[in-house]
């Protein structure tokens, strides 16, 4: 008989399917049901858990009173070219980051890891701005919120492995030594930010870590970081709280850009992250969505994750599973390696 597995806690709320951008647009609900879908059809044990409430007092801790005000007051239009608004768009986003908090609050009192789905995304989003399909930034929210609210919470890590710089996030920790913030991203797309020789600033300098990989990087170079620099930084830093920002852009599949990890790759990654959670930081580790554009390799990648937390397996037969890039791009490695030793022991 297999072993009893316990559900692992899937933060959701149909809003998160409610929201939507122009009709076409690549951040869509169906990213969200697909993971859904993936996830029941796999027979993934998850306990789906409704959002907490957020106030306007909450989001002080990492947005101004002048962005709170405009994303709630918009109305309907573009804030930017790709980032539309609705007079929906304020609840929805106070949704999304009362899933990504309430995970947060369940991973740190449970002391088990836990995963959150919402839409909108946040890791765009900044003090004072908001771009890139993001309003409010909801994992830099519930680090704030962590620091706050527990005492034995002092030093969080951010993992952010979308494909694109999580400028919002990064600028807000930027002087903050409480915050560590590490981003795997491709260099030279949206939003244009995250060299590696950005380390933060102030008291904050060196607890940035920005890994900007050429385009077609993918599971070599992914290792490669996460063996020589990731992984290390995190055994140094010993953080009381991991939490992971995914994005499910960097794989092969993806349209918006062209880093090349496979399914396997992906899994390779989440996995070494959980399990330094759970072995490391005694558990309290959470993992909430951010981009991800095609919406199996996103499912797959994402539901795979939490299939290794509930210590199941999914019963689909993973599909992309080409691996590409298997030397790595070693030269990037090293530049990345030569500014964070000034640092961290690598
Ligand atoms: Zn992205």
């Amino acid at each position: 008989m297999a072993p009893e597995t316990i559900p692992v806690p899937l933060y959701y709320h149909e809003d998160y399917v409610r929201h939507e951008q122009n009709p076409g647009h690549p951040e869509s609900p169906d990213r969200v049901r697909e993971i859904l879908r993936y996830i029941r059809d796999n027979d993934l044990p998850v306990d789906l858990k409704a959002p907490v409430e957020i106030t306007e007092e909450d989001l002080q801790l990492v947005h101004s009173a002048f962005h709170i005000g405009r994303i709630r007051d918009f109305g309907v239009g573009y804030m930017d070219p790709d980032t539309f608004h609705t007079d929906r768009t304020f609840g929805f986003s106070l949704r999304a980051a009362g899933g990504v908090v309430g995970a947060v609050r369940q991973c740190i009192t449970e002391r088990r890891p836990t995963f959150a789905i919402p839409r909108p995304p946040g890791h765009h989003a900044g003090y004072d701005y908001n771009m890139g399909f993001c309003y409010l930034n909801n994992v830099a929210l519930s680090a704030r919120m962590a620091l706050k609210e527990f005492e034995d919470v002092e030093r969080i890590a951010i993992v952010d492995i979308d494909a694109h710089h999580g400028n919002g996030t990064n600028d807000i920790f930027n002087n903050d030594p409480s915050v560590l913030y590490i981003s795997t991203h491709e260099w030279g797309i949206f939003p244009g930010t995250g060299h590696y020789t950005d380390v933060g600033s102030g008291r904050g300098e060196g607890k940035t870590v920005n890994l900007p990989f050429n385009g077609g990087s993918g599971d070599g170079t992914f290792q490669a970081a996460f063996e020589n620099i990731v992984m290390p930084i995190l055994m140094q830093y010993r953080p009381d709280l991991l939490l992971i920002s995914f994005g499910g852009d960097a794989h092969l599949m993806d349209y918006l850009t062209t880093l090349s990890l496979s399914t396997p790759g992906y899994l390779e990654l989440v996995r070494s992250l959980i399990d330094f959670g759970t072995k490391e930081v005694g558990g309290r580790v959470c993992m909430e969505l951010e981009g991800g554009y095609h919406v199996y390799a996103l499912a797959e990648s994402f539901a795979g994750a939490i299939a290794h937390a509930s210590g199941t397996e999914p019963k689909d037969p993973l599909r992309f599973t080409n691996r590409m890039d298997e030397r790595g791009d070693r030269k990037r490695i090293d530049e990345i390696m030569d500014t964070a030793a000034s640092y961290w022991k690598l």
